[in-house]
């Protein structure tokens, strides 16, 4: 198997210390089994992706000397690679029209809320029937494609970091919104767990290393993968980056962008150094199935 390995960030911000680790992590697994890093831009999200960031993020990645073999990669230039994958799971009954608007979810987790439970959608237009969608459709309601989550059930995987992860669909929050309908009718571009899969399997990733702040997406994104018909690949999830109170390291933490360690006269080398280290140990070594090359300039004590 030829290893091929991504980051994909989201162009909402300039590279974070956090996703070059994730960069770094990536890069080096590649390089050490003669495999492909690819760099897919998430630009879903239109109103916070820019254009700077992109700029940012390439900037960055060179700057630290992990070159990208391929990419990168624009999930905007995908949208009809994902309309066709969701029509799929539409014509199959795994996908459906969810009419509801804003106001009746906040009821209904307004009503959870009150009986303690944990909110989630409670799945209501699963089974709507054609006259049904009509009405919603002349009231002028436009709908947003939920993908099923079959309930109970438990969705378990071998992660390359934390080795077996269990994870019960019942606490995956309902039938999960995949994509919007535009005004015209079209499927509009996905959310990221589903834009995610679809681009980790036309892009043959054999390898998903992520900050670990997505365990619960890779339950979704493993139903996905089954509803796709497809294999996944491997998940490692990586520990993220804390500060010295044991909260994710954040602004307030003091410098989060590559670029601002840059900008302090930080060399790439000793950056990547520092970084290569930080959640690295004999024991982490020991029991983490991604085994750390030593490539010149870095050094690994222990
Ligand atoms: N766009 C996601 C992020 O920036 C990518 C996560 C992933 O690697 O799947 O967190």
């Amino acid at each position: 198997m030829t290893v091929r390995v991504r980051i994909a960030p989201s162009p909402t911000g300039n590279l974070h210390i956090g996703t070059a680790r994730t960069a770094l992590f990536n890069w080096l697994y590649a390089r050490r089994h003669g495999g492909t890093f690819l760099l897919r831009i998430e630009d879903t999200d239109r109103e916070r992706s820019r254009e700077e960031y992109v700029q940012n993020i390439l900037a960055g990645l060179k700057w630290l000397g992990l070159a990208v073999d391929e990419g990168p990669f624009f999930q905007t230039q995908r949208l009809p690679q994902y309309q066709a994958a969701i029509q799929g799971l539409l014509d199959r009954g795994l996908a459906y029209f969810c009419y509801c608007r804003e106001e009746e979810l906040e009821a209904l987790r307004e009503s959870q809320r009150a009986q303690k439970l944990a909110p989630r959608y409670d799945n209501r237009h699963r089974h709507l029937t054609p006259a049904q969608r009509a009405a919603y459709e002349a009231e002028g309601r436009r709908p947003v494609v939920r993908f099923r989550i079959e309930e109970p059930r438990e969705v378990v995987w071998h992660d390359l970091v934390r080795g077996e992860i269990r994870w019960q669909t019942q606490d995956l929050g309902g039938d999960m919104v995949i994509a919007r309908i535009e005004a015209d009718g079209s499927v509009g571009l996905p959310l990221y767990n589903f834009a995610v899969v679809v681009d980790d399997l036309d892009m043959g990733i054999t390898h998903v290393v992520r900050g670990e702040d997505h365990i619960a997406n890779t339950a979704k994104q493993i139903l996905l993968y089954e509803a796709l018909g497809a294999t996944p690949p491997a998940f490692g999830h990586l520990p993220l980056i804390l500060n010295p109170q044991g909260a994710k390291i954040s602004k307030r933490d003091g410098a989060t962008s590559v670029d601002e360690f840059r900008q302090m006269g930080f060399l790439p080398q000793a950056f990547t150094n520092y970084m290569v280290l930080l959640g690295w140990s004999r024991r982490t070594a020991k029991s983490c199935s991604i085994s750390l090359p030593q490539p010149s300039g870095l050094i690994l004590t222990g």
